[in-house]
């Protein structure tokens, strides 16, 4: 496990050890040898499956493509978690990206375990046929391990829908007469996907914000001025207060995050700045998202680059280098591409009081620990982006059942598991001395404990 997940666990597990509350039952020296089988439980994967997928490109040249899946653990129920196509995947960072499905599963209720998958390629310079090919090698070999009761994959970075209905019918295919649909979610929702899917994890990661912003911090005003934590500080300082909001990635995730911010109406919220891979555009009047996404669209994705794009849209914006999104003067950042985008170097020209991790692991532990401890809080992948695997459970479930729900009824159940998370979680974070991200693995560290220790697996 790669080193940051690796040593929160570790962490959790000592105040957990230290706590004699947690599991009594316990005791002494078989407590010390039950949290050394967790530490090595939780910090390396069940299995890692690898292979080469050969592929023969539209040019007829032969390429072997490196692809994997990890397995890191099913205490709570089947492997769950997406495949990401990017040009940067590495085995190392998909057993850690697995590792944090473990405990975002955990955190939330939703009986999966984790897992996760990757393959090394540029999705943009593959054919449909190409990726197509892809998608049926990689169920190919893969196929065995797969299934609506052992491991469910799903998008990720570089793989939507289009991915996830051809795997899933190749998956069809290799095992006819088995069920299929709960094998893969994210799928269109002509294939059996799930209405609301494709935004979920956008709308989640600015629900976790608006929820501790307005709800939390309206109904616990005393609360919070009571304990003096410097968390709860922060959060009391934004009490009626207007806010900017600057959004990296405009992807599936941070294109959806800022319509929510720019549409919310319980918060006073501007979004001033988004960014891609190639500009950031800044308007401290704040951006029109809605006009933004539509051109977006007809961009392949790219946000304008140009003055003359923006201004054949109708959008009033100056453009910047992408990467001065990060140090703005904002009050909200919301981090929504790629992972290891605050760390040492620049960890101390961050200027915003809330980062919300839309991307998974954007923030390095020594950037996490320098910023938290200035008061700044930082909503964790964990806890801010698991829309996307809660609404996948739903996709599941309504698979099982061959019954849909419509999307409000899932915007509904989305909320409602967040909601639960976060008031078990808040009254913690606000109370003690730990970052949101330590107090959201401990708890998910709790929760697999007790589990692992009912089936009988410590002594
Ligand atoms: N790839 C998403 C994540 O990192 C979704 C996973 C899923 O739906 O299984 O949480």
């Amino acid at each position: 496990m790669a080193s940051q997940t690796g040593s929160i666990v570790q962490e959790s597990l000592d105040a957990l050890l230290k706590d004699s509350s947690f599991l009594p039952e316990l005791k002494d020296k078989t407590r010390e040898q039950a949290f050394a089988s967790l530490a090595s439980i939780l910090s390396t994967p069940n299995k890692v499956h690898k292979a080469f997928l050969r592929i023969a490109l539209d040019n007829g040249k032969i390429v072997r493509i490196p692809a994997f899946r990890v397995q890191h653990n099913n205490t709570l129920g089947p492997y769950k978690g997406g495949i990401r196509f990017h040009e940067t995947v590495k085995e190392e960072e998909v057993i850690n990206l697995a590792a944090l499905m473990t405990l975002k599963n955990a955190l939330h209720d939703v009986p999966f375990g984790g897992g996760k998958g990757g393959v090394v390629l540029t999705p943009r310079d593959h054919s449909a046929k190409e990726i197509n090919l892809i998608c049926q090698k990689y169920v190919h070999y893969f196929s065995d391990i797969l299934g609506p009761d052992k491991d469910i994959p799903a998008p990720d970075m570089g793989s939507g829908d289009r991915e996830m209905d051809w795997m899933m019918a190749e998956y069809k295919s290799i095992r006819p007469g088995e069920p299929y649909r709960g094998s893969f979610t994210g799928k269109s929702i002509i294939n059996g996907g799930s209405l609301g899917r494709r935004e979920a994890t956008g709308k989640g990661v600015y629900f976790s914000f608006r929820y501790m912003l307005h709800d939390f911090l309206k109904e616990q005003q005393t609360f919070l001025t009571n304990t003096g934590n410097k968390f709860a500080k922060t959060l009391l300082g934004y009490t009626d207060k207007p806010m900017t909001c600057a959004v990296q990635g405009f992807g599936n995730v941070g294109s959806v995050a800022a319509l929510e911010a720019y549409q919310c109406s319980l918060l006073q919220n501007k979004v001033v700045a988004v960014s891609d891979r190639n500009v950031m555009l800044y308007n401290s009047d704040g951006l029109d998202i809605p006009a933004l996404i539509n051109v977006t669209e007809k961009n392949k994705g790219d946000l304008p680059t140009s003055d003359e794009q923006l201004s054949q849209a109708g959008i009033k914006a100056v453009i910047h280098e992408r990467d001065q999104v990060l140090e703005l003067d904002v009050d909200v950042l919301i981090l929504a591409a790629l992972q290891d985008q605050i760390y040492e170097d620049n960890m101390k020209n961050i200027k915003a009081k809330f980062i919300v991790e839309g991307a998974n692991a954007p923030v390095s532990g020594k950037a996490d620990q320098y910023l938290s401890e200035k008061g700044v809080i930082i909503i964790p992948d964990i806890l801010a982006n698991a829309g996307g695997v809660i609404v996948s459970y739903f996709e599941w479930l309504q698979g099982r059942e061959t019954q849909f729900y419509n999307e409000e009824e899932v915007f509904k159940l989305l909320v409602d598991k967040m909601k639960a998370t976060m008031d078990a979680i808040l009254p913690q974070y606000f109370g003690d001395p730990f970052p949101l991200r330590q107090n959201c693995y401990i708890y998910s560290v709790m929760k697999l404990s007790t589990v692992l220790y009912r089936q009988g697996k410590l002594y």
